[in-house]
């Protein structure tokens, strides 16, 4: 039987050994505690080993094969309602009746409790299906989730100790029908003006004297907005930077955020009689390059009655959690396309003959064919690692809003909280921005391998390569995460001096002195991303360069007090994404070290990576250290560099 898990090792490779269950299993089970709980890793291992090797032959028994089905399903909107084609609704169902969308819901609350990784790794599976229903379905149990995680985080969820159990919680009604499949969520962030700038979002929150929210304002390209529950973001208050309404000019990308709540609103309500009452208008569902199936909508809310969570102003903290989610999401969807075009791409050159020979020997098409595997690889070992921590992450916060602790035990969890959080936030937006760019990338590659019939749409490897260019536009760009890579490895350079001082030597000594040949060019990766950001910090701003470069970097703190980062980023704002594909390429290849030491079948992968990412980094640290200047002087208005080129 075609299973999609099954025919995958590298995926099986992780259940089996490469994810250290044990910390995610305890927690997801109270510490053991769980009643009807697994009392051991390895029973709750072969549980999710069972729902991924179910779902693993639904995706490739049921949805793949409706491929083509699928992406000329245009949902469309018929009496201010949003109609999905028979394909969709009939996939829902099913998955629906295997009990997916509530697959990570605690089991009181009617879900499996299973934790978010096995949730992610489905991901790669759906999207290797299809990627709209990959999407149409993470915003079911997703939300579900995050209703449950906002609630728990407001202090609105209440928990028995004895045994451990979830007994209230604020968005009980929400949960439910997303767990049993009769409705589902979305995250209602962009406007016609505002998307990575949200610092510019004119959604309004008002609280009226009755005591009541009311939500006004467009969002537009909804995916699965067409639902009934709307994690709406809105301003609520006016901040300095939005006095007069305006946009901050020349903006910080993070600036004008404080202003903003969550909500959620409701699309409709039911009266007595059971009849829904519309409480905000679908307006309009777009066409679209790819992700034909997945409904992309426009919604007007008006005077709609809503939900705030947590306090105002808290709007922008809320959205990180669900979007933290929803990057490393993205990552596993795009990890999906990617597998699905790597495994067309070779099937077809080891038939298709040329010049006397299939083309999966010919040279050129077996190094593609390699680069596609390894970067697949790679980006599975980040994926599954930053997964790992943002789930512990948020098991540890679930925990410490819940659990009676003794001291000692408390203060234990909240620093394993605090060094997980750092973690996932180093490499979620790096998972982001290579996954997403990859699939790109690889999905092209796959159109180049299949030749002319790539370009048809038969084959449907075309259809790979649309869908997979969304990838680094939602959910935040290439742009926007590379942005956050720079700003975060920066700031934390110049005021932790002393600890990049010494992360850079340790690599330096590691680089040159490892006994290990592979630990060596490991270490020299993650040197070469550390000598770029000290290059980036040196050279910041032209004010500020005369004082640095008489400085060491153990001085920086004190001669940054005065730092503006809006004006001073320039140059490391125009190499963010380089700095960030030299970050991925050292955090794979760390990742992939570590894998090696515990398995040593795992070195040939590291071999190929490195083979891959050592001369890519170099060439990007070049490019940081030699170019720039000339585009920052034409930026800042100064033409003598076009006069010099004439
Ligand atoms: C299929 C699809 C589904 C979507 N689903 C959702 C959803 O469910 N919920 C939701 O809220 N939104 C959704 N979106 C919207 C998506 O998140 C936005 O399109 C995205 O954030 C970019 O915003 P924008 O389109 O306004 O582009 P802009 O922000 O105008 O960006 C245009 C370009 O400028 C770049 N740019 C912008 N600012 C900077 C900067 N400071 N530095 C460098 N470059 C910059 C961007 O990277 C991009 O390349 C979806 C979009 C699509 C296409």
């Amino acid at each position: 039987m075609p299973s999609f898990y099954d025919d995958n090792d590298d995926l099986r490779w992780y259940v089996d050994h490469g994810i250290d269950w044990e910390p995610i299993v305890r927690l997801t089970e109270y510490d053991w505690k769980a009643p009807d709980g697994f009392r051991s890793v390895d029973e709750a291992r072969d549980f999710y080993r069972e729902v991924m090797g179910l779902l693993g032959t639904v995706c490739a028994e049921q949805i793949a094969p409706r491929w083509k089905e699928l992406d000329h399903s245009h949902p469309h909107v018929v009496d201010g309602q949003v109609v999905e084609s028979a394909a969709v609704t009939e996939i829902f169902s099913q998955l629906a009746e295997l009990g997916i969308h509530g697959m990570c819901l605690p089991r009181e609350l009617g879900g499996m409790n299973a934790p978010l990784l096995v949730l992610q790794l489905n991901t790669e599976m759906l999207a290797r299906a299809d990627v709209s229903v990959c999407a149409h379905a993470g915003f079911h149990g997703g939300m579900a989730l995050a209703a449950l995680m906002y609630s728990v985080l407001e202090g609105t969820t209440t928990f028995q100790q004895d045994p451990p159990s979830i007994t209230a919680t604020r968005f009980r009604e929400c949960i439910d029908e997303i767990c049993s499949g009769a409705a589902w969520g979305s995250m209602d962030i962009t406007e016609p003006d505002a998307g990575s700038d949200m610092a510019a979002l004119k959604t309004r929150g008002v609280l009226g004297a009755d005591g009541q929210w009311r939500v006004t304002g467009q969002k537009i390209f909804i995916t699965s907005g067409h639902g009934r529950w709307h994690f709406v973001i809105a301003r609520t208050e006016e901040t300095d930077a939005r006095a007069g309404g305006a946009a901050p000019s020349g903006a910080d990308a993070f600036a004008g955020l404080k202003g903003l709540s969550m909500f959620l609103v409701p699309a409709w309500d039911y009266d007595e009689a059971g009849n829904k009452v519309m409480r905000a208008s679908f307006v309009g569902v777009e066409e679209k390059l790819g992700h034909n199936a997945s409904a992309t909508v426009t919604i007007s809310f008006e005077d709609s009655p809503a939900h705030l969570i947590g306090q105002r102003g808290e709007g922008f903290k809320y959205m990180l959690l669900l979007m933290n989610n929803a990057r490393v999401a993205v990552g596993f969807e795009s990890l999906g396309v990617a597998e699905a075009a790597w495994r067309a791409a070779k099937q077809y050159a080891a038939v298709r003959p040329s010049m006397g020979k299939t083309i999966d020997q010919h040279e050129m098409i077996a190094d593609i064919l390699d680069e596609m595997q390894t970067h697949i690889q790679g980006i599975r070992a980040l994926g599954i690692q930053a997964a790992w921590h943002e789930e512990l992450n948020q098991k540890l916060r679930l925990a410490l809003a819940h659990f009676d602790l003794p001291a000692e035990r408390r203060a234990q969890l909240e620093r394993e909280q605090k060094r997980h959080a750092r973690k996932s936030r180093h490499l979620t937006p790096l998972l982001k921005w290579i996954s997403s760019e990859q699939a790109v990338h690889i999905a092209r590659q796959s159109v180049q391998v299949h030749g002319g019939s790539g370009y048809i749409k038969e084959t449907g490897v075309e259809k790979l390569l649309r869908d997979a260019m969304v990838f680094p536009i939602y959910e935040g760009t290439s742009q926007i995460q590379a942005l956050m890579v720079m700003k975060d490895n920066l700031l934390d350079a110049v005021r932790n001096p002393k600890g990049f001082v010494r992360r850079t030597a340790q690599a330096r000594w590691r680089s040159v002195s490892a006994k290990d040949g592979l630990e060596k060019r490991v270490a020299h990766l993650r040197l070469e991303s550390q000598q770029a950001i000290q290059f980036l910090v040196s050279r910041l701003a032209a004010t500020k360069l005369r004082e640095l470069r008489h400085h060491r970097p153990g001085d920086w703190t004190e001669l940054m007090k005065d730092w503006d980062p809006k004006k001073d980023f320039a140059l490391a704002m125009l190499h963010a994404e380089r700095l960030t594909s030299m970050l991925a390429d050292a955090a794979v290849a760390e990742i992939l070290w570590e894998q090696g030491q515990k398995d040593g079948a795992r070195r040939e992968l590291l071999v190929r990576w490195l083979e891959r990412a050592e001369p890519r980094s170099r060439h990007m640290h070049d490019l940081i250290t030699t170019t720039g200047p000339r585009l920052l002087s034409v930026l800042a208005g100064d033409t003598s560099s076009h006069a010099a080129a004439k």
